[in-house]
């Protein structure tokens, strides 16, 4: 299959003859070609959606939410295409592709379709004056997604974007591009007004970076890692344009000796490898308190050995495979520099596998202990199924090794307190943290990052927020 561009509601071959090759993470074979456009495709895009700025923003917000509603109603129909897309695009088994990665691409649309209708400006009464703030859409936004969560991604920035009345270019992962297609096709068949969503496929360099830069861009949602995010806002920030940068993670998951072992050891397994650990939230390092030391990382490590690995279209599927052989080599240099570093690796290695995945991209959940908390495994993104694991003696110590990383995305805290673990959650450097729990999320609260992680929040209203210029006009009283 060779996918197109999706430019003014026409599916159009890109300008070049460059193409890049889908790989099935689990095998290896090609299953697409995704095009590699080129800056005049993306000019193209770029230009239909400034074209078609100006009708867009004269529909009224129960207009555009009726839009993301009907397309929330055409992606259910094709839940299963969705998920099964996701899997053979990701490598990610099939039942976790269904319930978070289909279920969430709908539930976006409609989340924000509800949110659109039922947002309204706000007033501020002085003794003489009356103030209005009003929500005007930014314009042009280019929406660029990384490989992970691929629709799920997308859909949350389209969602809001378009919702407040802005027009948009995405420009998905080269690598994951299938499901972008789909949102297309869906696009296409509601009707929506041409221009309105427009998607280049293409690489960082040839069709991310010119989009980015592109003078007729207004906003930038950008998800990925901390590198491309610190270019993106290099190439963004001369022209003032509007950027949200969610970046990478290095979660701690901090387990204190009052907590409920099963809880805690089935929590903290889903967090540290959901996904093959590919998850920005992932907890990848994990920070045992003395007491229960022996005890949790015993039991840790058996659930982690318990989990069924291999075919990701088979329903009892837990661990897929890695994205590419690239990000593989990566994960796999991460464990022996683990080793180097003074760790010891308490299980991994290589899957056995039947011979039709034998040229995927495969390696066992991974628990490294015994290094240091501020070795380079312990406070870089690995972004794979590797987890250390480290013994810390009281609260406060918890809380200097969660806080001894660049980044501050997310964490875990797992106790029988719950006030003892709000304090500590409290006191981590991050934009998001769970108490018994992991990635439970309410859409309308905010999500972020600090430091490395990024800048800017997106959820609920605060995605509103940033899709948005808020603009205030005081009338004096007569
Ligand atoms: P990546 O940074 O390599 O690529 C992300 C996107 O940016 C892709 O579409 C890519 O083509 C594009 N891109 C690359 N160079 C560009 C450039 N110079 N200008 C514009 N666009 C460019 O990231 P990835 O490997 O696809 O994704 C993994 C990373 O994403 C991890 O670091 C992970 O933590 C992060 N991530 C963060 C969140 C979050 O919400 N904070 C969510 C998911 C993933």
């Amino acid at each position: 299959m060779d996918l197109m561009n999706y430019i003014n509601g026409r599916f159009q071959a890109h300008s070049g003859d460059e193409w890049l090759e889908v790989l099935e993470p689990a095998t290896g074979r090609q299953f697409a070609r995704v095009p590699l456009s080129s800056p005049s495709d993306v000019d193209s895009a770029v230009l239909a959606a400034r074209d078609a700025q100006a009708g867009w923003r004269e529909a009224s917000q129960s207009e555009r939410a009726d839009w993301l509603d009907k397309i929330a109603d055409e992606l259910e129909s094709r839940y299963e295409d969705i998920a099964s897309l996701e899997s053979r695009d990701t490598g990610k088994p099939i039942s976790l592709a269904r319930a978070v990665d289909a279920h969430r691409s709908v539930s976006n649309f409609r989340f924000f379709a509800e949110m659109v209708r039922e947002h309204q400006g706000e007033v501020f009464e002085m003794p003489d004056a009356t103030n209005f703030v009003t929500h005007k859409p930014v314009g042009v936004g280019a929406l660029i997604t990384p490989w992970n969560l691929p629709l799920y991604l997308l859909s949350w920035k389209v969602a809001p974007a378009i919702g407040m009345g802005n027009t948009v270019v995405c420009k998905p992962s080269e690598l994951t591009p299938m499901t972008a297609n789909l949102l297309m096709e869906v696009v296409d068949k509601v009707g929506l007004p041409p221009g309105v969503i427009n998607l280049v496929h293409g690489d960082g360099r040839g069709a991310g970076s010119t989009l980015v830069s592109h003078r007729d861009v207004d906003l930038v949602s950008f998800t990925g890692g901390t590198l491309t995010g610190s270019k993106v806002a290099e190439a963004a920030a001369p022209q003032f344009k509007k950027i949200s940068l969610e970046l990478g993670g290095k979660n701690s998951s901090i387990v204190l000796d009052d907590c409920d072992i099963d809880l805690a050891v089935k929590g903290v397994v889903r967090s540290g490898f959901m996904n093959q650990g590919q998850v920005c939230l992932c907890g990848s390092r994990v920070l045992v308190q003395d007491g229960i030391y022996d005890l949790f990382v015993g039991r840790f490590i058996e659930e982690v050995e318990s989990m069924k690995i291999g075919d990701p279209s088979d329903e009892q599927t837990e661990l897929g495979a890695l994205i590419s052989a690239e990000h593989l080599k990566k994960v796999e240099g991460y464990i022996e520099l683990a080793k180097e570093e003074g760790g010891t690796v308490l299980t991994g290695g290589y899957p056995c596998l039947p011979k039709p995945l034998a040229g995927g991209n495969w390696i066992a959940p991974t628990v490294v202990s015994g290094l240091k908390t501020d070795s380079r495994c312990s406070t870089e993104e690995i972004f794979g199924p590797v987890v250390t694991v480290h013994r810390f003696h009281d609260d406060e110590e918890a809380v200097r090794i969660a806080n001894n990383t660049r980044y501050g995305l997310a964490g875990s805290v797992w106790t029988g307190d719950t006030s003892r673990g709000k304090k500590v959650a409290d006191s981590i450097h991050t934009g998001m943290v769970w108490v018994n729990t992991w990635l439970h999320r309410d859409l309308r609260a905010p999500f972020g990052g600090v430091g490395d992680s990024g800048v800017g929040r997106e959820g609920g209203k605060w995605s509103l927020g940033f899709f948005s210029e808020a603009t205030n006009v005081c009338v004096k009283h007569d």
